[in-house]
């Protein structure tokens, strides 16, 4: 099946991650996704956060029942009229100030049980997330990776294992990727090797180098085994030539670099180069070696190289070596 032509979904702001998760009162499901109808039941979600509101409420209205209560008790049970009017204003009294003295505690008191919400309803909540990642399951092998992927960006707001990243990664691959898309790679990256993830990788390189950064060039070079077994030297070359985009990464994997320099094409030689020669005064060990050699070998006559080929080399060669 080829890939499908998109536009990705944004994933919904909130200030708090918690603002997402509703429940559906009916059959008592939790869900992180955009839906506001239960699936189940076609019933309206309700968010967490009312909920949390409504038994706030609840808990303050009953509260103040029972004081009522004891006042009531207290005017039928009063010896005199007098006693009677003294209990009525006195109970009337400490119910108004109850309810009045809770006012400036609402705020910690609504976050008081929404925590006891999160607390209590945890196992149902981890379900409801596993439900919702079930169906986002089924969205991919249907071919409806939109909403897979709309579900996952949700799910991975409060999962974001392996099992999540992969789902999210195999909806990508399905998806014609382009560089006007808000693409992700750094939060995608699984703890082991995946070959999915790598072919989505190579995916976005070609479409936007910068997502590459250190932990991506890191994973690329710890697999590079599998890398060139599943993918081919080439594409282990084109992900990793990465490293040469800054001179930090160059110093960071240079040892990546000597290994594989033979290898890399042209205009990465030339990079390397121009980024060496032009930061003399850096220390870039056994690197700035191997490039003369190559370039002495390869490229001596390469008119591009030209100012790579003569004394400069010399001059850099040196001030490595004195560095030492
Ligand atoms: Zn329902």
């Amino acid at each position: 099946m080829g890939k499908q032509a998109i536009h990705l979904p944004k994933k919904k702001q909130t200030q708090f991650q918690f603002q997402k998760l509703k429940i559906c009162k009916k059959c008592q499901r939790y869900s992180v996704i955009k839906e506001e109808n239960c699936p189940e039941c076609g019933a309206v979600y309700v968010g967490a956060q009312a909920l949390a509101k409504a038994i706030f409420k609840n808990h303050l209205f009953s509260e103040t029942l029972w004081i009522l209560m004891f006042v009531c008790i207290g005017v039928i049970f009063a010896p005199t009229v007098e006693a009677r009017y003294y209990s009525l204003i006195v109970g009337v009294s400490f119910a108004l100030g109850y309810v009045i003295l809770t006012i400036p505690f609402i705020k910690s008191e609504y976050f008081y049980q929404l925590k006891q919400l999160f607390f209590t309803e945890l196992l149902k909540i981890k379900a409801g997330i596993q439900y919702d990642s079930n169906r986002a399951r089924e969205d991919i092998k249907e071919g409806n990776v939109m909403e897979a992927y709309d579900k996952l960006q949700e799910i991975r707001d409060f999962i974001d294992n392996d099992q999540m990243k992969i789902r999210t990664v195999r909806a990508l691959n399905k998806i014609a990727l382009r560089k006007d898309m808000l693409l992700e790679l750094e939060l995608l990256l699984p703890s082991s090797y995946d070959k999915d993830f790598v072919k989505y990788a190579l995916e976005v390189v070609k479409i936007n180098r910068q997502l590459v950064r250190k932990s991506c060039i890191s994973y690329f070079i710890k697999y590079q085994m599998e890398i060139i077994r599943d993918f081919g030297m080439d594409n282990l070359l084109f992900v990793a030539g990465s490293a040469l985009r800054m001179k930090l990464y160059i110093q960071e994997f240079s040892e990546f670099i000597q290994e594989f320099v033979d290898y890399f094409p042209k205009e990465r030689i030339l990079r390397l180069c121009r980024i060496i020669y032009s930061n003399p005064e850096e220390n870039w060990g056994g690197l700035a070696e191997k490039i003369k050699r190559l370039v002495a070998v390869k490229y001596s006559y390469d008119p591009d190289f030209k100012p790579y080929v003569q004394e400069k080399s010399q001059t850099m060669i040196k001030r490595t070596v004195y560095q030492k």
